[in-house]
């Protein structure tokens, strides 16, 4: 076939501009990047190569070498692993596969660090080459096949690709631009490669430094997989650079769990919780899961089965014993050990994440922010592990006032928090729910709290909802929604007598004179406990669903029938009075009314008829200023 040229995808071209504008401070990272594509080639290989051993041929040692050339100002980086198709090059090193890219894109705001912190949490993989290089050629042959392909770019306009000799495997030259010269030195190469590059299992060579021995090589890294090594021989940088090379996260990880299981299963597992969300977090054909290795051999990227949807966002590393070296992702599904495997590796997460939010609370604060709301998916019933996730969600109540005009971080509470801070016979962990935490927290049924001091989580997120039909306690306590009808507030007497003394109390009849008004409006028309400063307050039935539940539902296209609510009256309001007192009947029912909408409005939830609602407030204002 012949030379052809071509242009990168558009999205390709994006990322490769922000690489050469080097976003980076962090030049020599393009080497970690290089070997680690050429460590993951050398495992794709090993693994067609148990089903298909002539893949191998002679050239049965796989490994990665180095070699520079400083007259040429040139650095190779070659394996002998897969090797890619004249189409796979194209494709794979010509356009970014990853759904989402360009949203993603649409987010870099051209400030240079802010953009740096974003790309990380991307990856950029092989185009940080042209961070130090003015050209870049890579020779590739597709193990299995006959034909080479010479793929060469020298940055944004595109590339070349033609036929070419090749061995097995991929080698990637890089012609270093003037000023990453520095990099043409083998200690300097030994160095880059030791740090972040220990870890890769295979073995990384570089020609000996050793003059006499000019044809010899020597392996630069430790070349046997991190995972398997023990806890205590791995340092920190270590564990941190090994989660780069699976992550493709260019930021440290927060926390990582090492754990080697022996008996009935026999398993290792390296987990790590990461700083920050990914970009396409909520995308839901985004690659997640884990690496699965059995007995040492890499079998598969991103497999999914071994943690719940909730924990999609965990990197890391998975080595049976007990799977099959042929297993795929369909038989994963229905393995036995994987279902055992999952749960277990979900515990080790939440019991890392437990720690912590124990020690060190303001990286979990931090790690909330970013993946709060997917644990939140967790608090599912069928959860196992369900009581250890609860204990790891973090609220925000009404006791995190902001001060007026102070900066301030939201603090946040644990549910043994809140009731640890509520009085002992307190039988209820109240909440309320809003369209947002704004919302939530103006809500006229938060007034009789507030005036006596009970603390009430304030939510603000349509998940939020969700989570809270699936929750019924926590220690004991019942979860108490304060805007459903059957709110039992703790006594106090006290107060109850004041009030009824000053206002006394209103009549059955007034309430059947309002709900007259509203006919099928509202369900019924009661005297409130819980209002202090608000005229009324509508209240659900306890069986109805919640009005932000109703939403959701309803803006996923489902029908859900319209749950009536209570009209709730504050016989301590002057208004109120007022109307107890009030002889003409069309007033009457204009001020019935207007407490209706008043009430819907505060609730947000619906919409109320705007038209009507305004004459009937031209109408009183008139009136009153007659
Ligand atoms: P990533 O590694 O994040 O997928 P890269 O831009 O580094 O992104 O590489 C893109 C793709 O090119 C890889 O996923 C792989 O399929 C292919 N590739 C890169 N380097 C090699 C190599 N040395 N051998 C075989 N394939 C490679």
């Amino acid at each position: 076939m012949s030379t052809e040229t071509l242009s990168f995808q558009t999205e390709a071209k994006k990322l490769l501009h922000l690489m050469i504008n080097s976003l980076y401070s962090n030049r020599e990272v393009f080497l970690r990047e290089l070997i680690s594509n050429a460590s993951d080639a050398v495992d794709k290989l090993r693994f067609e190569a148990l089903e298909n051993d002539e893949l191998l041929g002679e050239d049965t040692e796989l490994g990665i070498a180095i070699d520079f050339d400083e007259e040429a100002a040139t650095i190779t980086v070659a394996d002998n692993g897969i090797g890619m198709t004249r189409d796979e090059i194209i494709e794979n090193l010509g356009t970014i596969a990853k759904s989402g890219t360009e949203e993603f894109l649409k987010q870099l705001t051209g400030d240079k660090k802010a953009d740096a912190t974003l790309i990380g949490q991307f990856g950029v993989g092989f185009y940080s080459t042209f961070m130090v290089s003015d050209e870049v050629e890579v020779l590739t042959r597709r193990a299995g096949t006959d034909v080479g392909t010479k793929w060469t770019s020298s940055g944004e306009e595109g590339f070349t690709v033609e036929d070419a000799e090749a061995s097995r495997g991929t080698s990637v030259t890089l012609k270093l631009k003037e000023d990453a010269k520095e990099y043409l030195s083998s200690y300097r190469l030994r160095e880059i490669v030791r740090r972040y590059s220990d870890h890769i299992a295979c073995p990384v060579t570089m020609q000996s430094l050793d003059k006499d021995k000019q044809d010899e090589r020597d392996t630069v890294n430790t070349a046997t997989a991190l995972w398997s090594r023990s806890r205590s021989d791995i340092s920190e940088d270590e564990y941190k650079e090994f989660y780069k090379h699976i992550s493709h996260d260019f930021e440290d990880p927060i926390a990582w769990s090492h754990n080697r299981v022996e008996g009935r299963l026999e398993y290792t597992s390296l987990l790590y919780i990461p700083k920050r969300a990914p970009f396409d977090l909520y995308n839901p054909d985004a690659e997640r899961g884990l690496k699965l290795y059995v007995q040492r051999v890499f079998i598969l990227d991103d497999a999914e089965t071994f943690l719940p949807m909730y924990l999609r966002w965990v990197k890391g590393v998975v080595d049976s014993n007990d799977l099959p070296l042929n297993v795929s992702r369909e038989m994963l599904q229905e393995h036995k050990a994987v279902e055992t495997i999952r749960n277990a590796l979900a515990r080790r997460v939440l019991d890392r994440l437990q720690k912590v939010a124990t020690d060190e609370p303001d990286a979990y604060g931090e790690f909330w922010d970013h993946f709060g709301n997917v644990l939140k998916e967790g608090t599912v019933p069928m959860n196992p592990n369900r009581e250890t996730l609860i204990k790891l969600l973090r609220f925000t109540s009404t006791q995190d006032s902001v001060s007026s005009g102070e900066e301030h971080a939201p603090q946040r509470i644990s549910l043994k928090d809140y009731i640890e801070r509520a009085p002992e016979d307190q039988e209820f962990i109240y909440f309320v729910v809003g369209d947002n935490e704004q919302s939530a927290r103006n809500s006229p049924h938060l007034e009789v709290f507030l005036s006596q001091g009970i603390e009430v989580l304030v939510f603000g997120d349509p998940i939020d909802a969700w989570m809270m039909s699936h929750l019924d306690e926590f220690e004991g306590k019942k979860f108490q929604d304060i805007t459903r009808s059957s709110l039992d507030l703790p006594e106090n007497k006290e107060e109850e007598e004041e009030t009824a003394e000053r206002y006394g109390d209103v009549d059955e009849p007034l309430l059947e004179r309002i709900k007259a008004v509203l006919g099928d409006e509202v369900e019924s028309v009661r005297k409130s406990k819980r209002l202090v400063d608000s005229p009324a307050c509508l209240v659900l039935g306890e069986h109805d669903l919640d009005l932000h539940m109703r939403r959701v539902l309803e803006a996923s296209g489902q029908k859900v029938p319209r749950s009536k609510p209570s009209l709730e009256i504050n016989s301590t309001h002057s208004l109120v009075e007022h109307l107890s007192q009030e002889q003409d009947e069309a007033r009457f029912e204009d001020l019935v009314h207007l407490l209706h909408e008043q009430a819907v409005l505060a609730d947000g939830t619906y919409p109320i008829e705007a038209g009507t609602h305004v004459k009937r407030v031209n109408r009183l204002l008139t009136e009153l200023l007659a």
